[in-house]
């Protein structure tokens, strides 16, 4: 009878056990701390969701399918996990990541609106336009909350009955011809007939030969100037583009809104060694973008706090099977969204070792060159 070992139980290995205890497969979640923690790549309050998808169409399908399973552990969870408040891009008419978001949106029939003038400023007076650019506005986009979320996914596993094994870092997995041997770092060995790795920015421990980097991530929040901006439940997020380029939250708690810059995310040796905090150059960088384009903050930062997170060379997750073992990770900065169709194609893998959804742009065997 098929048994899973998944390890790591952060926003993808806690929606593989959801799914896959909600297929009545025996599953036992390991974790190094506890569901919802935010040592890795799921803490900071907020995450983006958007359909328009400018990493590519074929993401689109699935984008629906998550936006699905997230309503679907919402009414289990009784509270919002997914505010879908809209979302727009702003930047440059010609940028070709505005040009990509409509191609998503024509491939799919997606209903985005491009705007200027008074009704972009009518529709989101937090981002005013500069010369030359456009708002491209997706209905369907919103944001999540990331902690809730993961500690949802794994009290909906627990409760259909899966186990989680809290504070036990694994230190091994092995293969073999009949099954699957997890190696703890407390000496204990577990025997299933199938795993799955989801170790976020941790990988590379143990997935040694793929190419993954764990990244630095800098989350920056600025007090507001105007109580009415920034209002959790009307606010879109924005991703702005060309120079400077964030993306910007509303305000969660009301004291400060989220700004993360898009640069060069910081290599790190491991996640262990994670500085929380941003060096004086990057907070001089993102307070100028905010004092050069949201005129509703001021660009003092009240809060900065950085996290980890796993990436491959071309910027696409790796999911996918490798004999008895399932692959789940380096999800580039950009996988909350998708992490609830990620644990549910996980299960499809673990109990047919296929699926139906179009996944072959994650497949952990694609050529992949390692990052300079
Ligand atoms: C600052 C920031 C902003 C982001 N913004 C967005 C966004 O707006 N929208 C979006 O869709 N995505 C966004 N992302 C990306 C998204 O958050 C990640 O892709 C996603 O969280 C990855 O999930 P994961 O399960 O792979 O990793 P994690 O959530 O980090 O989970 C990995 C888990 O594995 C455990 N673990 C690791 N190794 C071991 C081991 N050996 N033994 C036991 N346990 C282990 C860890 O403790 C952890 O709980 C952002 C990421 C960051 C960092």
């Amino acid at each position: 009878m098929t048994s899973v070992a998944v390890v790591g139980t952060g926003a993808v290995g806690s929606m593989a056990l959801w799914r896959l205890a909600g297929r009545g497969i025996p599953a036992v979640g390991f974790d190094a701390y506890a569901p919802g923690h935010d040592r890795g790549s799921a803490g900071g309050e907020s995450r983006i969701f958007r359909t328009a998808y400018k990493e590519g169409p074929r993401y689109v399908p699935l984008l629906r399918e998550a936006r699905e399973l997230w309503a679907e552990l919402d009414r289990g969870a009784g509270r919002r996990l997914l505010t879908p408040v809209g979302g727009i891009t702003v930047g440059p008419r010609e940028h070709p990541a505005v040009a990509a978001v409509l191609a998503a949106a024509r491939a799919h029939d997606l209903p985005v609106e491009v705007l200027t003038g008074r009704r972009a400023a009518e529709r989101a007076p937090e981002y005013p336009l500069r010369d030359g650019e456009v708002m491209v506005a997706d209905p369907d986009a919103g944001y999540l909350r990331p902690e809730p979320a993961v500690v949802a996914a794994a009290a909906a596993a627990e409760q259909a009955g899966a186990r989680i094994l809290r504070y036990t870092p694994v230190k091994e997995v092995r293969q073999d011809t009949t099954g699957v041997t997890v190696v703890t770092e407390d000496g204990g060995e577990h025997r299933f007939t199938h795993a799955v790795l989801a170790p976020g920015p941790w990988a590379r421990r143990l997935l040694p030969d793929l190419p993954i980097a764990a990244r630095a991530i800098t989350s920056t929040w600025f007090p507001r100037r105007y109580e009415t901006l920034f209002d959790p439940g009307r606010c879109p997020i924005a991703i702005r583009v060309g120079e400077p380029a964030y993306s910007c939250f509303p305000s969660m708690d009301g004291a400060g809104v989220k700004v993360n810059l898009h640069v060069p995310w910081r290599d790190l040796d491991s996640p262990d060694a994670l500085e929380r905090s941003a060096p004086p150059a990057y907070v001089r960088q993102v307070a100028a973008a905010v004092a050069a384009t949201l005129p509703g903050l001021r660009p003092d930062p009240i809060r900065v706090a950085t996290f980890a997170d796993a990436f491959t060379p071309d910027g696409h997750g790796l999911l996918g099977t490798r004999g008895r073992t399932v692959i789940a990770a380096a999800f580039s900065g950009h996988g909350f969204k998708l992490a609830p169709v990620f644990g549910d194609i996980v299960a499809d893998l673990v109990e047919t070792g296929t699926t139906t959804r179009d996944i072959d742009h994650l497949a952990p065997n694609r050529p992949l060159r390692r990052s300079p």
